[in-house]
């Protein structure tokens, strides 16, 4: 597929694309930044125009043969290593934590063999931070001179997980996080409706992958609960209410459960204060709900929103230490 059809990181679609159409891609590459920004099919991309039989100005076609061979894992010159030892040239074997040195061995001595059907092979290798040492000194001479016809890729979110030697053979791309309207413009290509691709976009932090994952429903059911929360602090401060809020929230939940309830509370407590420092509709995260937040806003002091924002943050501090939450949540609730 063409660069151009991948979400975000222009800098580095531009680089490539000019590299490929002036046949400068020599060096093994390490594409390093946030999970769910892309770097995978921007490696996939990359492969294609490598292999493409149609290459406009460094721009795979996603229409000839290879291009469709490759979108569909079946180019015999193109491979992904993952450490779920899902390749089948290596044994079955149940799931393992790390990259195998057998997988990186295999890998190295196919790089060393000419292409079978296209102009450049091209290897992988996902999640590259699960690399031990052993398997990654296996690649250290492949990474520093490949054969002109092979070009291995290494990803992942953690560069500096990699040993040196690995880091320093391979030329770092670094990914950025994508920009909510980045990943809103794509999910309106997925045929999500307005309202919800604008939300999800804005949930996402950054990560596609988050975006489309996020379960709405539970989302908004678990906002229900909190904009309940703050609408008593901002009306009635009816304490028994608060204290079932507290007792809610601060039940037992995994932790990851828990973490997300404050982090959307720390989300809606911002756009609170975007409300009243009169930001327009548009920088809100949560601008589908906004009646009730600006209702809640137009009751609730300033000073109260920042305390529950610094209660918060005292609790995200002392979470390690294993506190009991629904002490803390009344603490937090009382004092704001
Ligand atoms: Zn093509």
């Amino acid at each position: 597929m063409p660069f151009d059809t991948l979400i975000g990181n222009k800098r580095i679609k531009k680089l490539l694309r000019r590299a490929v159409s002036e046949s400068r891609i020599g060096q093994s590459l390490l594409m390093a930044g946030p999970r769910g920004v892309g770097k995978y099919q921007f490696a996939v991309a990359l492969a294609q125009a490598l292999n493409c039989e149609q290459l406009t100005s460094g721009d795979a076609c996603g229409q000839c043969m290879p291009c469709r061979k490759i979108a569909r894992h079946e180019h015999a010159d193109v491979r992904t290593i993952l450490r779920e030892s899902q390749d089948p040239l290596v044994k079955k074997e149940p799931r393992s934590q790390f990259i195998k040195i057998e997988q990186t061995r295999l890998m190295a001595e196919q790089a060393q063999f000419r292409p079978y059907e296209g102009r450049r092979r091209v290897f992988i290798l996902d999640d590259a931070e699960w690399l031990r040492r052993e398997a990654a000194n296996s690649l250290l001479k492949t990474l520093e001179e490949p054969p002109e016809t092979s070009l291995i890729i290494l990803i992942t979110p953690k560069p500096f997980a990699l040993i040196d030697t690995i880091r320093s053979r391979c030329l770092m791309l670094s990914f950025a996080p994508l920009t909510a309207s980045e990943i809103e413009q794509h999910l309106l290509g997925l045929k999500k409706t307005p309202d919800e691709a604008r939300l999800r976009a804005r949930l996402s932090g950054g990560s596609i992958g988050r975006a489309i994952e996020i379960d709405l429903a539970e989302y908004r059911d678990m906002r229900n609960m909190l904009l309940e929360m703050l609408e008593t602090l901002a009306f009635s401060r009816s304490s028994t209410t608060l204290m079932s809020a507290a007792e809610y929230l601060g039940r037992k939940i995994e932790k990851d459960e828990f973490e997300r309830h404050l982090e959307a509370l720390t989300v809606l407590l911002g756009d609170l204060l975007r409300l009243k420092l009169r930001d327009g509709a548009d920088s809100l995260t949560n601008e589908d709900v906004i009646d009730r937040l600006e209702r809640i806003a137009g009751a609730l002091p300033e000073a109260s929103i920042i305390r529950l924002a610094d209660g918060i943050e005292d609790v995200f501090r002392d979470l390690p230490r294993n506190i009991n939450r629904q002490l803390a949540m009344e603490a937090m609730l009382i004092r704001a």
